[in-house]
């Protein structure tokens, strides 16, 4: 993290292309309430509450922009569709019918696991209309990811593909018995208990369907997020949240009416959905949807041909563009982009201004997480950037740096550059209601009023803040938040697997990748071969965005007197940073005489 402020980009902005919806920082948010932004949406008809397909589609037919693109999808093999605003409409009514059809209830879980297909986006949309609980699940987890999270989740449905679902789900149908419907998009036909091909399903269907009243405070989303220890977290979202990804989309990302929006993130995750989906469709513009992965040359075409205006992505993402030079940039049509935002881990200065040199426009960094439900922190077209801060905080978002009080309660840090935990006042509309069957856990995150993020800043005079690190073992690679236990769960389950401790180690490229240590059992032997066996393993197991890209043995892990590694003290050990406190060491490591392979040396995963 770089404390001071770099090379500050002054922003004129009677230079910007289009003056921003937020101009005078200081003033809006003096002058904002959640109250006065609430007619910003409409409501469902007749006063029935509030539902987010509503505010993302129905609405804007019932204002007269039913012909407007909404969905520009682009195929992986050049295939190129548009849904306007009244396709999407009928779309999602129709999936809303089948869901009706098959006596799928409000409050019910639909998940969806598959890559970019427009049928992921009429889904997720018809389900909420429905008034089932969307759980998107990333389409590169591996069966474990998957059957961990269905089986907390409750999953009533999965959408998913025919080659997913053979792959991935199918031997799991055992462990998933309130699984009672699979939708499968796409021509092979499979059988099997409740599955369903989507056209004769849904296209069968009517375009006609009533959103029936919904409670804001219904649960809408349920986002499953990584911690240090146990099972994945269940973040539940409601329908008010619709009230923040409006006002983050027209603040933090500035869409205006005629954008032509492109969000790369992947609806496997909060922002692809929060962004890749729902903020852009409420705030009325066309949404750029690529099928493809990652690949520098495609994007610049994307962002040149469709003529995208308004770009939010990853710094895994910036930093391969960066290696390919900024000629790469010049050899493409770039004139209508007008501004670019970046999220997910942190955003070296040299990649804001990099794409100062290579766009002629800074990235804009901008903070949140899974259970904040929307962009708390950001960098805005009007403010000038402090390359290496993720900005201020919205309107409406009050942040603080806390410190824990041996009492239990906090202290809020008020020396300008001091580190401590990120905290915000609780609460905000896309705040999250909860964790999924952990009460304790989730008031564990609330200390006198305020949502204690895990994550470590400081904050400027100025009032920018900047991103230290993180209070906890998760690991952020590629953007993709990794729960150390879930990946040594994984690999105890292996015969030779005595004790494994996993940590992050930091990758130009991904951010960090993930590192396992492992002690074996008597009998077998450290080596190559058994670390290309235990590599194979996890990433069968859980996925290759999920598994180790490296491991290395020991004949015991650093342990407490209670029994558990030391991730801390592998990691100090492995980066070389002071130990700090051992204390609470019981049992220490010893190397194991086999010699490790280079982490450095594999690649991250692509964003
Ligand atoms: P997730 O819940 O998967 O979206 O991950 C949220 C976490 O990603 C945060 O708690 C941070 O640790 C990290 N993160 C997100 N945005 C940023 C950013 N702009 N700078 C640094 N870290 C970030």
């Amino acid at each position: 993290m770089c404390a001071l402020p770099v090379q500050r980009i002054v922003k004129q902005v009677s230079k910007l292309a289009v003056p921003p919806h937020l101009l005078d920082y200081d003033a809006t948010v003096a002058g904002f309430t959640w109250e006065a932004a609430r007619p910003w949406l409409d409501g469902l008809p007749g006063g029935n509450g509030l539902n987010i397909a509503h505010e993302a589609v129905d609405r804007h037919v019932a204002h007269g922009l039913g012909a407007k693109t909404a969905i520009r999808w682009l195929g992986k093999t050049g295939e190129r569709r548009e849904f306007s605003f009244a396709d999407l409409a009928q779309a999602s009514n129709r999936f809303a019918n089948a869901l009706g059809q098959l006596g799928v209830l409000p409050g019910e879980r639909v998940f969806v696991l598959m890559g970019r297909l427009p049928e992921l986006y009429m889904a997720v949309l018809g389900a909420l209309k429905a008034r089932c609980v969307v759980t998107p699940l990333f389409s590169a987890f591996g069966p474990e990811p998957i059957a961990t999270r269905a089986e907390m989740g409750d999953a009533r449905v999965l959408v998913t593909t025919p080659e997913l679902y053979q792959r991935k789900v199918q031997g799991l149908r055992e462990r998933l018995p309130g699984l009672r419907h699979v939708i499968l998009v796409g021509a092979e036909p499979v059988d099997g208990p409740g599955v369903h091909g989507w056209d004769a399903l849904v296209d069968a269907c009517s375009p006609d369907y009533t959103i029936a009243p919904t409670d804001p405070e219904s649960m809408s989303l349920l986002h499953f997020t990584s911690g240090t220890t146990g099972r994945p977290k269940g973040a539940v979202h409601v329908h008010a949240a619709v009230l923040a990804h409006a006002m983050t989309g027209r603040y933090a990302l500035d869409l205006h009416a005629d954008d032509v929006f492109w969000c790369t993130a992947d609806p496997g995750w909060v922002t692809g959905t929060s962004y890749g989906i729902i903020a852009p469709l409420v705030n009325g513009v066309t949404n750029v949807v690529v099928e493809a992965e990652f690949d520098a040359a495609t994007w610049y075409g994307v962002l040149a041909r469709e003529r995208v205006s308004v770009w939010y992505t990853a710094p895994t993402a910036i930093r391969m563009m960066m290696k390919l030079g900024a000629d790469a940039v010049r050899g493409h049509d770039l004139s209508r982009l007008r501004f670019m935002a970046s999220v997910g881990e942190p955003l070296n200065p040299e990649a804001v201004v990099w794409g100062q040199q290579a766009f002629g426009m800074p990235f804009h960094d901008n903070w949140w997480q899974t259970e904040t439900g929307g962009i708390m922190i950001a960098n805005f077209a009007a403010l000038d950037i402090l390359p290496g801060s993720m900005g201020k905080p919205l309107p409406g978002i009050t942040a603080a740096i806390a410190r824990r009080t041996e009492g239990g309660g906090i202290a809020l840090v008020d020396d300008p550059l001091v580190d401590g935990e990120l905290a915000l006042k609780a609460p905000w509309p896309s705040m999250m209601r909860g964790y999924l069957h952990e009460d304790e856990r989730y008031r564990k995150c609330f200390v006198d009023g305020w949502y204690l993020t895990g994550d470590l800043a400081r904050r400027d005079a100025e009032g920018y803040y900047w991103f230290v690190g993180r209070a906890d073992d998760v690991i952020k690679s590629s953007g993709h938040l990794i729960g150390p236990f879930e990946v040594e769960s994984a690999l105890l389950e292996h015969p030779a697997v005595a004790e494994a401790g996993v940590i992050g180690i930091p990758d130009p490229m991904a951010g960090e990748v993930v590192k396992a240590f492992v002690a074996l059992k008597p009998g077998f032997e450290a080596g190559e071969a058994l670390r290309r066996e235990l590599l194979g393993h996890a990433r069968k197991r859980l996925g290759a965005a999920v598994a180790p890209k490296a491991i290395d043995f020991r004949t015991n892990l650093p342990k407490t007197r209670s029994g558990k590694i030391m991730r801390r003290l592998l990691r100090a050990r492995e980066l070389g940073l002071p130990e700090g406190d051992l204390s609470t060491l019981e049992s220490d490591e010893q190397p194991s005489t086999e010699t490790s392979a280079d982490a450095s040396t594999q690649p991250g995963t692509a964003p």
